[in-house]
């Protein structure tokens, strides 16, 4: 595009590669943020890929705050675009309606417009009759309800993208068309530049925007980025009569459909139950403002469900079926960030159909994590870093994202599991939790069990699961006699050398540096004072450290350790996760089974402290602590010692808990977990964490903390008054009408016998005991606010040593 393609500079401090609204968007926000050499290049033309063709929608809600707010900044960008650069965009705000034909749905759409509340949209739950007032040529017999936000609206893609460049270079950005990058330059794993047909361009970081292209680009620089293109189909039809004015976006979930006017005639689209994969070599390079081939046998079923929601369609003339790739992730959320193999490369790309919608406010984010270091509010969901390479194979991608299409408009029951591309990674003990009968969930491509002894696939509700008996059985197991979890899916990091102390002093907030024989939890931050991550260290050695972090953490914790050393630093990272088992044994019984098998030593060891010995035959590492607020260890082996390891204790009379169990006595005790407590946007202070942070040391993010002492909001916990209330996380906390928080994780507290939750509250209306509500999808259940932990606030049972 421009005029002097000759004339590539021979360095930019930003490349940005690709050229679509995510290119386009990330562009401009570089150029307004004073990157005044920024440079787009795209291989053919802009929007050439997916966003020329795009339906264009732009809805808001999303289901956690930061990801709405990107939707919503793109809201704002689009409504002003036309005006900053004189260039149209086609903005039309006519808002959306999203209807229900069941009660499911409606308690899913409940829920929806009460998370608008909470994040202070405009989002209401009206009638069918009203639902079918703004859609007139809608057949509602079956309608129940509607959710309609009148803020929604869409755009025009391709002048979007035009009045984006326009706007970019303004501030300095150039764009050159027709330039494929075919390499991408690093040296000692950082970008250092991009290689084209006729040279290189020297860089600082790159933005990849590729689109479904996104993982063989990253390749390039030897990144793993998770995306796979699916087909995506929608119809269009000529002038129908009643279409002839902008009608609201309308959404019939149930019935798989997307449909809006369009230039007179109906675009109807959809997200059917199993979507078609597509290998992108099949797509190839020079795809440019190209479709794939019509499937129409592909669309029948959906043609059906479109007949019956919009009768009109009957008579109406049928322009095309469009069909065009689109790219999606093995978990529904974008990649937004750094990678975690190439410093430099920031990911802005795997869409999942909402690139439009959300493309002005990821654009933003972007260029800010480029220019800042991280993006302006946490963004863990999209976070490149949480993907584990097993799902990353091309047969694991084209096995899971047909589901993840048809995902898109399921109800979002609890307990949902993936059904595609499983049993990429087990746990050490895998065939024995087969054999008990597990019901497994996916974490970072680990097989878990979530609860044991299972007779049928759960059915999905929004009410009581039908596994709350086994779950229940689980944790008595803990609390009256002795449970085995297999934790072993916990990230591993060896830090070993002369300098690892100081390192970690210097990464970690609590004192690092306690006897060999210690372990500490503590916190890693980032410069603002976020927590980055939180985690357990134990001193095995003068100089060698061993981090035990989330299952899902293990990536971004070991970028982050590894980006915060210093350069000369005497110091070796090690990932050790797959060399070693844990198992958690916890209950009162547990230390008659450690004396009964001949392991008598493990008693002796005091609380945070560890040490070596042997259980039979097995050598391990039992660490006294817990995550369950039970007395016991964890216990660490080697991997093929794990079976021989279960084998006594259970004979020995322990019974596995699995995953669910777990987490409900986490949230009773009140311990947090990173991704739903914890993220970077909450401070040590907000959590409650305080005695985490050794103050007379130095360490990330302690400058930031000063400010820190009167936060905004708290974690805190509620128990419910109604034994009956399911409480599911993410839902807005309530004083009476107001709004003061949200609920972060939700269970049943089966050892207090009451749905317990943890939740983030206005700082203004914490008190210990205080009452409050939770709308759990429109019905408000009673609670109560607790600033110690539900279950046994003493904590003597973990400390056998105390009691
Ligand atoms: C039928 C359909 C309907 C949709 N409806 C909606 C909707 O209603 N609302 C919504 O929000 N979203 C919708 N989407 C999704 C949305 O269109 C996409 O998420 C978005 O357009 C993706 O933009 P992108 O910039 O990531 O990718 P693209 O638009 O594909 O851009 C990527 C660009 O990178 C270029 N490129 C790739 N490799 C290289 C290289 N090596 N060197 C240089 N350039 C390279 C490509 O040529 C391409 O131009 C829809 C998608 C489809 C298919």
């Amino acid at each position: 595009m421009d005029a002097a393609q000759d004339q590539l500079p021979a360095h930019a401090s930003v490349i940005v590669i690709g050229g679509g609204v995510m290119g386009c968007s990330t562009l401009y926000h570089l150029a307004k943020g004073g990157v005044s050499d920024a440079l787009l290049l795209e291989r053919n033309k802009l929007t050439s890929g997916t966003t020329w063709h795009s339906a264009a929608q732009v809805r808001a809600l999303r289901s956690t705050r930061n990801m709405t707010d990107l939707v919503r900044y793109s809201i704002d960008l689009y409504s002003r675009l036309e005006e900053e650069t004189g260039q149209q965009v086609g903005w039309i705000n006519k808002g959306s309606l999203s209807i229900a034909t069941n009660e499911d749905r409606m308690i899913h759409i409940r829920r929806q417009a009460a998370l608008a509340g909470l994040f202070g949209m405009r989002a209401d739950t009206i009638s069918a009759g009203e639902a079918a007032e703004r859609w007139p040529l809608m057949n509602a017999d079956d309608v129940v309800g509607a959710v309609w936000s009148p803020d929604d609206g869409r755009v025009s893609p391709s002048d979007l993208c035009a009045a984006l460049v326009k706007g970019a270079r303004a501030d300095g950005a150039r764009i050159f068309e027709d330039t494929g990058v075919v390499g991408i330059l690093t040296e000692g794993g950082r970008v250092t530049g991009v290689e084209i047909d006729r040279g290189t361009v020297k860089c600082d970081a790159i933005a990849l925007c590729t689109g479904l292209w996104s993982r063989a680009a990253a390749a390039m620089a030897g990144a793993e980025v998770p995306v796979w293109p699916c087909e995506h189909f929608y119809l269009l039809t000529k002038a129908v009569p009643g279409a002839e004015s902008n009608l609201p976006t309308l959404s019939d979930h149930d019935g798989n459909l997307y449909i809006r006017d369009d230039s007179g005639g109906i675009l109807v689209g959809c997200f059917e139950p199993m979507g078609k994969p597509i290998d992108p070599d099949r797509i190839g390079t020079d795809f440019a403002f190209q479709l794939l081939a019509e499937d129409w046998d592909h669309f029948e079923p959906m043609m059906h469900n479109a007949l019956h929601r919009l009768p009109c369609l009957e008579h109406a003339q049928v322009k095309m079926l469009l069909n065009g790739p689109e790219s999606f992730t093995p978990d529904s959320s974008f990649l937004l960030g750094e990678t975690a193999e190439t410093r430099g490369l920031f990911l802005g790309c795997g869409m999942n159909s909402v690139g439009v919608a959300t493309g002005g406010g990821a654009g933003m984010a972007l260029a800010h994590a480029i220019q800042h270091g991280a993006p302006p509010a946490d963004l863990h969901e999209a976070d490149p870093k949480r993907f584990d390479a097993s799902v990353n194979s091309a047969a694991a991608l084209a096995a899971r994202v047909p589901e993840v299409l048809g995902k898109h408009y399921e109800i979002a029951y609890p307990g949902r599991q993936w059904t595609t591309a499983r049993n990429l990674r087990t746990l050490p003990l895998h065939d024995e939790w087969v054999a008990h009968g597990a019901h497994f969930g996916q974490v970072f491509g680990i097989e878990r069990p979530l609860y044991f002894n299972k007779t049928a696939e759960p059915v999905l509700t929004f009410g009581r699961p039908d596994w709350f008996n086994h779950v229940a059985a689980e944790v008595g197991a803990a609390h009256e006699g002795a449970g085995i979890t297999e934790i072993s899916s916990f990230g591993k990091i060896d830090v070993r050398g002369p300098d690892a102390l100081s390192c970690l002093e210097a990464i970690c907030t609590n004192r690092i540096d306690r006897p060999v024989g210690a372990a500490c939890y503590t916190l890693m931050l980032n410069s603002a004072g976020g927590i980055e991550s939180d985690l357990t260290v134990f001193r095995l050695a003068r100089d060698h450290f061993r981090l035990m972090v989330g299952t899902a953490a293990l990536k971004r914790d070991l970028a982050h350790i590894r980006n915060h050393l210093p350069q000369d630093a005497d110091v070796r990272i090690a990932d050790v996760s797959g060399d070693l088992a844990v198992l958690g044994l916890n209950g009162p019984d547990s230390a008659a089974i450690a004396a009964g098998l001949g392991a008598g030593w493990m008693n002796e060891i005091g609380y945070f402290r560890h040490a070596e010995g042997l259980i039979g035959d097995v050598r391990v590492r039992a660490a006294r602590l817990s995550y369950v607020g039970e007395a016991g260890w964890e216990l660490t082996c080697a991997v093929q010692d794990a079976p021989r390891l279960f084998k006594a204790l259970k004979g020995a009379g322990s019974i596995p808990v699995g995953a669910l169990a777990q987490t409900s006595m986490r949230i009773e005790k009140g311990f947090l977990a990173y991704g739903h407590d914890l993220d970077t946007d909450v401070t040590p202070a907000m959590a409650g964490l305080e005695f985490a942070i050794a103050r007379d040391k130095d360490f990330i993010g302690k400058a930031a903390l000063a400010t820190d002492d009167g936060p905004a909001s708290r974690l805190v916990s509620l128990m419910f008054e109604e034994k009956e209330a399911v409480p599911l996380g993410n839902e807005p906390v309530l004083a009476g009408e107001r709004i003061i928080g949200k609920t972060t994780s939700a269970a049943f507290g089966y050892r207090i016998d009451r749905p317990v939750a943890i939740a983030l509250i206005n700082s203004r209306d914490v008190a210990d005991g205080a009452a409050a509500m939770v709308d759990i999808g429109g019905v408000t259940a009673a609670c109560r606010m607790s600033l110690s932990p539900l279950f046994n606030p003493a904590g003597d049972r973990m400390r056998p040593d105390r009691s």
